[in-house]
């Protein structure tokens, strides 16, 4: 390139394009209640997807018995068994098993990803202790967590629609996941049933209420990024089928394939989303979520080593590789706070080779994660407000009311006309990036209250650490055959 561009000035332009001040953050929450509402009135009709989870009853505590979940995240794999014991004795032993999916599998056949989350479940249930315990005639009961876009047409069956987060599975697009594990599960000679099929998002709503009657919104950001709530069943117009007894429905709103005009798109988006495995869509996930952060702060700093050669005459060679700057290792550098910035420096050496870096350059880079985090977690908070406003939660309508339904034993609020209210609200939150990129975490939670104003003191956002997992475990027992 002719033009001769300071890292400074690339760094400031970057900035400006990034920005995310309260009026264009207003503009992206109501964008987000807009687009909520046409996605429940007609297939279609929105980048968000909204689709209805068949989940109409959330877990009240009363839950009892031996269940278990299977995670499939974006980056890890988990099993998971838990006792639970009712009101009285809730949770009372749980065990998990982590793995990491194995990459190639994200990338080959439905029939080797299914038998790989097979084989971990049947490994894990063979190793149980003698203090889990089935009732009596009782088969196993598993809650499946799949953390990527599916049709339901039943709380236990489902097809994906498409695969996120660097999957491609070609071969899955259109099955019925829960029938493609009960089948390898089968193979195995084993005998389990799988109850519910559950969205990360409804997981974690789930196990958040579990504990906490005001939970109403579950938000991921980890790997990706989703949300779910309990939406009015007769505010769906799309919904073909009867409504369900409780008046509600959790819909999983896909909220990673939100777009609106008001995003602060920059060109390191539109190059990523060029590369990335799904072009053209979750471009909200692709400014927000752990898989791509990261990768947003390496190609600036491309630019910035093309063009004003921060890194030297050559451009390190791994440097210009998609996703060699993982966000565990941005987020590392952002938490220097080392008068010389020693843990910039560190990653640099580590991830890219990249010795003698000079103070005011590694001060740069701490600038362009500050940037993307920000703009990330200001956007996150954005659409959480979006949700608030959506059932009415957000301070902005007075004189609302709460009525309060009781269906079936089933306590709730929200049910009907919770415009306004003066009532808790609770947003269970989960995901690694969540839980551990703490500058993150605090961007969101301040712009949340900004949004907010007054309305924020009603507001509780919530670490619900592992929600997913045991959400689908003990939505399979809400679900379950044996009663
Ligand atoms: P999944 O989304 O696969 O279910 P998690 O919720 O555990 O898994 O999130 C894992 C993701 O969280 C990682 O891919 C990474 O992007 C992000 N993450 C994990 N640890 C950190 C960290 N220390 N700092 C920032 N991001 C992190
Ligand atoms: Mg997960």
């Amino acid at each position: 390139r002719s033009q001769k561009y300071t890292a400074r000035k690339i760094l400031v332009e970057f900035q400006e394009a990034c920005e995310t001040p309260l009026p264009r953050l207003r503009q992206v929450v109501d964008a987000m209640a807009v687009e909520m509402h046409a996605g429940l009135v007609s297939e279609g009709g929105s980048k968000l997807k909204m689709l209805p989870t068949f989940i109409d009853h959330l877990p009240d505590g009363n839950e009892k018995g031996l269940y278990y979940a299977v995670d499939l995240g974006g980056t890890n794999f988990r099993v998971l068994r838990t006792q639970l014991g009712g009101l009285e004795g809730r949770v009372i032993k749980q065990e998990y098993e982590e793995v990491a999916i194995p990459p190639e599998l994200m990338l080959g056949t439905s029939e080797q990803l299914f038998d790989f989350i097979a084989k971990e479940l049947v490994s894990f249930v063979a190793r149980e202790g003698e203090d889990f315990r089935l009732h009596e005639g009782q088969s196993r009961e598993i809650g499946f967590t799949f953390s990527f876009p599916c049709k339901q047409t039943a709380v236990n069956s489902g097809t994906l629609l498409q695969w996120t987060k660097g999957f491609k599975v070609n071969d899955a697009i259109g099955q019925d996941v829960v029938a493609a594990l009960q089948g390898s599960i089968e193979r195995r000679g084993y005998k389990m049933r799988i109850a519910a099929l559950v969205n990360d998002t409804v997981g974690t709503l789930a196990g958040g209420r579990y504990w906490n009657n005001d939970v109403m919104i579950a938000v991921i950001l980890g790997t990706g990024t989703n949300a779910c709530y309990v939406e009015r069943a007769e505010s769906i117009s799309k919904w073909g089928g009867e409504l369900p007894k409780s008046g509600q429905m959790v819909i999983n709103m896909e909220w990673g394939n939100f777009w609106s005009s008001h995003l602060p798109r920059t060109y390191v988006d539109e190059l990523l989303d060029n590369e990335s495995l799904n072009p053209g869509e979750y471009g909200f996930e692709k400014m927000i979520s752990g898989m791509y952060l990261g990768d947003c702060v390496r190609r600036v700093l491309v630019r910035m080593a093309q063009q004003a050669g921060i890194f030297g005459p050559h451009v390190p060679h791994k440097l210009l590789e998609a996703f060699t700057l993982q966000t565990p290792d941005m987020s590392k550098m952002h938490h220097d706070d080392s008068s010389d910035l020693k843990m910039v420096a560190e990653v640099l050496k580590t991830v890219y080779g990249i010795h003698n870096t000079t103070l005011g350059i590694r001060k740069i880079v701490l600038a362009v994660c500050d940037i993307v985090c920000q703009r990330g977690a200001r956007l996150a908070a954005a659409g959480i407000v979006g949700i608030l406003k959506k059932i009415g939660r957000d301070g902005s309508t007075a004189n609302g009311f709460i009525r309060r339904n009781d269906v079936n034993g089933i306590h709730d609020e929200l049910t009907v006309n919770s415009i306004g209210g003066s009532g808790k609200t609770v947003v269970a939150m989960d995901g690694g990036l969540y839980e551990h990129y703490s500058k993150f975490r605090n961007y969101m939670q301040q712009a949340v209250r900004e949004l907010l104003g007054d309305a924020a003191k009603n507001v509780f956002i919530e670490l619900s650490k592992d929600g997913s997992g045991i959400g689908a475990a003990i939505l399979a027992a809400s679900h379950a055959e044996y009663v």
